[in-house]
Parts: structure tokens; sequence; C-alpha cells
């Protein structure tokens, strides 16, 4: 590596360096406690698993470069220069983590490893040694935002044809707009993502709730926040941002996908809306009467896997336990609950990367499989894209014989 990447590569590095971030590199006791926190060390026992050692990479760099005596360091062996071999670990150890965080609830000194992680991505965006298609899909994304009369026509053609199938199968009055686009003064817009398995039940239950909403023209799956492309992710956010202001709308909801609820609920920034994940809203309408559900529609025993990035990240863990009392009768929680839940081993874009990942994706969420075979639940049902894909992956892998659902296509499929 030449000087000038290593310099360049430094400054990004010590953009990332606020007071949380100097806390955790700079506070590991080395305890151990984070080993068995950590869902792909506990699946594979092995030591470049463990979250204080993904941790210690980084933090190795930052002891050589950012600490008085780096040379010190460097001489006791806890210093690493930053280099091509460097950012090879980095690879390694940020993209054999999901972001769960679930070594942070662990951690006495409650060590944000993810965020550490966040350093060593981005430090491969600047080497532009990251998963080149994470980056060519969050361009896509922010290209879409710039051309958007562009696609326009085609949205609305492509919306117009899913309408069809809202109205067919949930009755809605004829004349009705089963899926509206675009409404000045909606009370909330509802950004999905690409795909009709995100948008035909999300209509049905606004419609069967009286909700005064819109869809969003953009898919709220954000490729910056995977590949840790602060720029990205925040052109990606701006989009629904701007669309929001746009339309003032009074709430943004935010579909089954974990991430793009953390990142809008936690970088939008002080707005005249409130941001809102789907389940959130599902449950208030049970709660307001809004919507009643047919709790005999779905028979086997059901269980449900808490998103991170939305129950154990973003605190929604009571809303989908209170939506299954409404679902079914025979609902069965996991343990550890919520907060300690294990993670599916999908998140950090490792689904997004598809079949490059998946014998480590399979691998490393052994515990996971255990879990859910504990509670001998034959229906899984999650509210986030990327775990719905892991569990159904999982789910064939493992032979694990159960059927992996969303829960807003159950609750759809038991309005009453
Ligand atoms: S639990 Fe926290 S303090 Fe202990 S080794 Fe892990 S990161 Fe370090
Ligand atoms: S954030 Fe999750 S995947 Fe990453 S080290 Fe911690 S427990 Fe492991």
């Amino acid at each position: 590596m030449d000087q000038k990447t290593r310099d360049e590569l430094l400054k990004l590095f010590q953009g990332k360096l606020n007071k949380a971030m100097r806390f955790y590199l700079e506070t590991c006791s080395r305890c151990g406690v984070c080993t068995t926190a950590c869902h792909v060390h506990e699946s594979m026992p092995h030591v470049k698993y463990i979250a204080a050692y993904r941790a210690e990479i980084v933090r190795r760099i930052y002891k050589r470069y950012f600490k008085g005596q780096g040379k010190v360091w460097s001489s006791l062996g806890e210093a690493k220069e930053l280099t091509e071999m460097a950012l090879e670990e980095l690879y390694e150890a940020a993209y054999s983590c999901t972001g769960c965080r679930r070594c942070m609830v662990y951690c006495p000194f409650g060590i944000d490893t993810q965020m550490i992680m966040s350093i060593a991505k981005l430090l491969l965006v600047g080497a532009h040694a990251e998963p080149e298609i994470l980056s060519m899909l969050a361009d896509m994304s922010i290209e879409k935002g710039k051309t958007l009369e562009l696609f326009k026509e085609g949205f609305l053609q492509g919306i117009k044809n899913l309408e069809e199938e809202v109205v067919k199968k949930w009755k809605i009055e004829a004349g009705d707009t089963a899926i509206p686009v675009d409404v000045e003064g909606a009370d909330l817009l509802y950004v999905a993502l690409a795909g009709a398995h995100s948008i035909i039940p999300a209509a049905a239950i606004f419609n069967a709730a009286g909700e005064n909403w819109t869809l969003s023209f953009f898919e709220a799956v954000n490729f910056g926040a995977f590949v840790g492309d602060p720029t990205k992710t925040k052109l990606i956010l701006d989009r629904i941002v701007n669309e929001a202001n746009r339309l003032k709308v009074k709430e943004v909801c935010i579909c089954e996908c974990g991430t793009a609820f953390r990142v809008m609920k936690q970088m939008s920034g002080k707005q005249p809306f409130k941001v809102t994940s789907i389940t959130e809203v599902h449950a208030r309408y049970i709660r307001e009467g809004r919507i009643k559900l047919d709790k005999t529609k779905f028979q086997e025993p059901m269980t449900y896997h808490d998103p991170c990035q939305i129950a154990r990240n973003a605190g929604v863990m009571d809303e989908p336990r209170y939506i299954l009392q409404h679902l079914t009768n025979d609902f069965r929680d996991m343990t550890p609950d919520p907060r300690y839940n294990w993670c599916c081993g999908g998140g950090g874009g490792l689904v997004a990367l598809g079949e490059e990942t998946l014998d480590f994706r399979m691998k490393s969420a052994k515990v996971k499989v255990d879990q859910i075979k504990e509670t001998g639940a034959t229906i899984i049902a999650t509210a986030c894209e990327n775990c719905h894909t892991q569990l159904s992956n999982l789910n064939d892998h493992y032979k694990m014989g159960a059927e992996v659902k969303f829960l807003s296509s159950m609750i759809a499929d038991a309005l009453v």
C-alpha cells in the first residue's frame, strides 16, 4: 500500500473517532465474556470469531497511528501497520460479523463491536476493497433518487397490477384506490421493499384499518448501510426523508426490513414526522380495534424470530408479541428473551451477498437453528426480509420442516 493511500485511509479512520468510539477502542479488559455471546463463535468455535478478537484487529491499527506511543505498542506486538494484509484481516472480521450487537449486551463495558466493525468497513470502502456488488446496489438506489421522473411511469404501472390482486383478494370497494401513491397530505408514508410480498399484504392491512396512507416511490433497503459507506447511507436515506417532507406526512412507516428501519429511526434527525416499523403500526391497529384477526387461521405451533435491528437494536420487542397473542393460540417464544436472542446470521450485508456467503451463513447460525428447534414450532414468523431469507435457507439446509413467514402476510391473511 502506498503512503498516499494509507494517509487517506487513516483520515477516514480519524473521522470515526468520536468519544464513544475512542471509549470502545480503549476500554476492552480482555475478560472474554463476549466469547460465548457471538453466534458465529458459538456455532464455529474459532478464535477469529470472538467479538474482542475482531475488534482487536481495528484496535491495533488505532494504537499504531492514533495513540501517542504507537512505536511502544508495536514493540509489545499490540500495534499493527495498515497494509494490504491488514485490509484482508479487516475484511474477514467485518464480513463475518452481522452487526447483531449480542456481544454488546453481554460486555460489562457495553463495547459495541458492530460500531468498531464500521471502521473496518469504511477502510475497505476507502481502499475499494469492499464487496463490489453492495456498492453497486447502493449506487443504483442513489441514481433512482436523482432520476425519479424516468421510472415513475413504470412504477405506477407495476402498482396498478398489484392493485388488482389486493382488490380481488380483500374485496375492496370498486372505485377505491387500493394502493395510493404520491398522495400529498396523507397521514402515513409506507416505504416498502421492491416486490409484491412487501406491498400487497401491507396495502390490505392499511385499507382494512382505514388508514390515510400513501406508498413511497422508493424502496426501503439501504445498501449503503450494509457496505458501511456513511455518505451513500445518507443519500439513500435522504430520498425518503425528502419525499416524506414533500408529501407532508405525519408518519413514515418502514416495511419489514430491520436495517432500513434502524437507519431511518436513528439517522433521519429531527423531522416533522415520526418513524415507525410496520410491526408497531400493526400492533397499534389491533390495540385501537381498527383491525381484527381470526385466531383460528394458523393452527400450527408458531414462534417468532426477533430481527436484531428491530428488537435488540431499536427496542421493538413487545409489539410483535402483542400481535401474536391475537394471531395464534399456540405461540412459543424462544429462550433466551429478545434482548439476548440469537442472531439468525443473515445481517450485515451477508444475505445480500447471496451464494457467496451461503456456506458461512449456514455454519455460523447453528445455534439459531437449535434455538428454534427447542420451541417445537413449525411456523417461524419474522419481520425482516434479510432474516426471512436467512431463516428460509436454514430451514432448507437443516431440513427443519418448518414454514418461514412474514408477520405482515399472516396478519393480512387472518384479517376478519
Ligand atoms: S466482553 Fe467486552 S471487555 Fe470483555 S473481552 Fe469482550 S469486548 Fe472486551
Ligand atoms: S455484533 Fe454480533 S456478529 Fe458481530 S461480533 Fe458481536 S455478536 Fe458477533
